[in-house]
C-alpha cells in the first residue's frame, strides 16, 4: 500500500531503520532529529546477526561493517588479567562504531527517500496521528513514531503507561587511539572484559585504528564514575591494565543502566520505538539490534495490514516476546555486578557449560528478524 506518510522523532538506531523500511515500502517518511549534527560522542556497538541481518535488509550493512572488526569470541578475566570464562560467538559479531553505524543508516534511509531534518525538536505526539514540533508546527501523518530515546518526552506526551527501574550500575564510555601492537594481538581480536569487584572493563576494538572502552561501576561508586576519569581508582581495581588506564584521555559519558518497560507499546496512530519502548542493560549488546529489528519489524506489519491500529496490534504481539526475553536476560546480568568475584565467575562457567542457558543467552542474536528471511 502507498501514499502513505510517516513523522518519526529521532534519527538513532530505531527511527532510521523505520524510516528506510517504510520508504522502501512507499511510504513517504521525515525523520526529526533535535541535535544539529547527529555526532555522538565516541563509543561501540556489538552488532550480532540479527542486528546486520536488518542492516543488509535496509541496505546500511555494507557500509556499516566497513573496516569495522568482525570478532569471533569473548572472555571474562579477573583484576589480575586471568580468564574466568571463554565464549565462541555462535553467530556473526561485528564491533562498530556508533558514529558509524548511524551514518550508515541515515545515508540508506535517505537513499531510499526520507527526509531528514536536523535541529528539529518534536514537543508531543497525538494518537490521531499529529506531530508537535517546538517551532509549533503541528504535522499530521498516518503514522507518527517517537523513537526519541530512553528520555522520551512523545512517549510521556502519549499518555501510555510506562514503568522506569534504575538499575545498581552504570557505565562510561571512551574511544581511543589503537596502537599497532594491539591491534596485531591476539587479544586485540577478542571482546574482553575484566571485574574486579563491581568494577569491570570492556575492551572491545571497532577498528585497526579504535579501541572502545566502556568501564562500568555501580552508580554509589562516586570514584567510578567520575569524569574526568579517575584513573589512580581504576588502576587500583586493574593492576593489569595500568598503561591502558593511563591512555584513557578524551570525550567519554557516564550513563546509568536502567530498563523502561511499557505494557503497550502503540495508541492509536501513533507508535513508541526502541529505547522509549524498552530501554534495557547493554549487557546482551542487543539493545540497539532490538531497536533496528522493531523498526523493520514495525514496517512489515504495516505492509500486512493496512490499517494502521491493527497492524500496530500485530507488530507488537509479533515482536515484543523476544524484546521481553532480552530485556529479562540483561536486567539478570546486570545483578551479577553485586556478587562477590568467585561466586561471579561460577556463574560465567555454568552459563559457559549448560546448553539451556547457552540458549537462552544466544536466542536473541540467533533470531531471524522479521523481514529478513
Ligand atoms: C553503555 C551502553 C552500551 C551499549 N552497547 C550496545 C551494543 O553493544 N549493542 C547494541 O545493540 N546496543 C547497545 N546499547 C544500547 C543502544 O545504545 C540503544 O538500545 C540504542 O541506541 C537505542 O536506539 P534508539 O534509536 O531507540 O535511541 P537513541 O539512540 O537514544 O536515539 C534517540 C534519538 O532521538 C533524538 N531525540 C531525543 N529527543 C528528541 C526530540 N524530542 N525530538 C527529536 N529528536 C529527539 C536523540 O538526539 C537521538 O538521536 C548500549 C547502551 C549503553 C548505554
Amino acid at each position: 500500500m502507498t501514499g502513505r506518510h510517516a513523522e518519526i522523532a529521532g534519527a538513532g538506531l530505531a527511527g532510521l531503520t523505520a524510516a528506510a523500511a517504510l520508504c522502501q515500502r512507499g511510504w513517504t517518511v521525515r525523520v526529526h532529529e533535535r541535535t544539529s549534527e547527529m555526532r555522538i560522542v565516541g563509543s561501540g556497538l556489538s552488532i550480532f546477526e540479527n542486528g546486520l541481518r536488518v542492516l543488509r535488509a535496509v541496505g546500511a550493512e555494507a557500509e556499516a561493517t566497513d573496516g569495522a572488526r568482525q570478532g569471533w569470541e569473548r572472555e571474562t578475566r579477573d583484576r589480575f588479567g586471568r580468564t574466568t570464562s571463554h565464549v565462541r560467538y555462535a553467530v556473526r559479531m561485528y564491533e562498530i562504531t556508533r558514529q558509524q553505524v548511524i551514518g550508515a543508516l541515515a545515508r540508506a534511509a535517505a537513499r531510499a527517500g526520507a527526509e531528514i531534518v536536523t535541529g528539529s525538536t518534536a514537543l508531543e505526539a497525538t494518537p490521531e496521528g499529529e506531530l508537535v514540533l517546538a517551532d509549533g508546527r503541528r504535522l499530521k501523518a498516518d503514522l507518527v513514531i517517537a523513537a526519541d530515546g530512553v528520555a522520551s518526552r512523545l512517549r510521556d506526551s502519549l499518555g501510555l503507561k510506562f514503568r522506569r527501574r534504575w538499575l545498581a550500575d552504570g557505565a562510561i564510555r571512551i574511544m581511543i587511539p589503537r596502537t599497532e601492537a594491539e591491534a596485531n594481538s591476539a587479544d586485540g581480536a577478542k571482546n574482553i572484559e575484566y571485574w574486579s569487584g563491581a568494577r569491570r572493563m570492556l575492551l572491545a576494538a571497532c577498528s585497526r585504528t579504535e579501541l572502545y572502552i566502556a568501564l562500568s561501576a555501580l552508580d554509589s561508586d562516586a570514584e567510578g564514575k567520575a569524569l574526568p576519569i579517575r584513573k589512580d581508582a581504576w588502576k587500583r581495581s586493574f593492576p593489569c591494565l595500568h598503561s591502558l588506564i593511563d591512555r584513557l584521555d578524551g570525550e567519554a559519558r557516564w550513563d546509568r543502566f536502567q530498563v523502561i518497560h511499557m505494557p503497550r507499546w502503540s495508541r492509536g496512530r501513533a507508535a513508541v520505538l526502541g529505547d522509549a519502548a524498552h530501554a534495557m542493560a547493554p549487557n546482551l549488546g542487543q539493545g540497539g539490534a532490538c531497536a533496528m529489528m522493531n523498526g523493520l519489524g514495525l514496517a512489515v506489519a504495516l505492509e500486512e495490514t493496512h490499517d494502521v491500529p491493527a497492524a500496530l496490534d500485530l507488530w507488537e504481539r509479533r515482536e515484543r516476546p523476544l524484546t521481553d526475553h532480552t530485556q529479562r536476560l540483561s536486567t539478570y546480568y546486570s545483578a551479577l555486578t553485586t556478587w562477590p568475584d568467585l561466586l561471579r565467575s561460577a556463574a560465567f562457567w555454568t552459563v559457559a557449560r549448560s546448553p539451556w542457558l547457552r540458549a537462552q543467552y544466544w536466542r536473541t542474536a540467533q533470531h531471524i528478524p522479521t523481514g529478513t528471511a
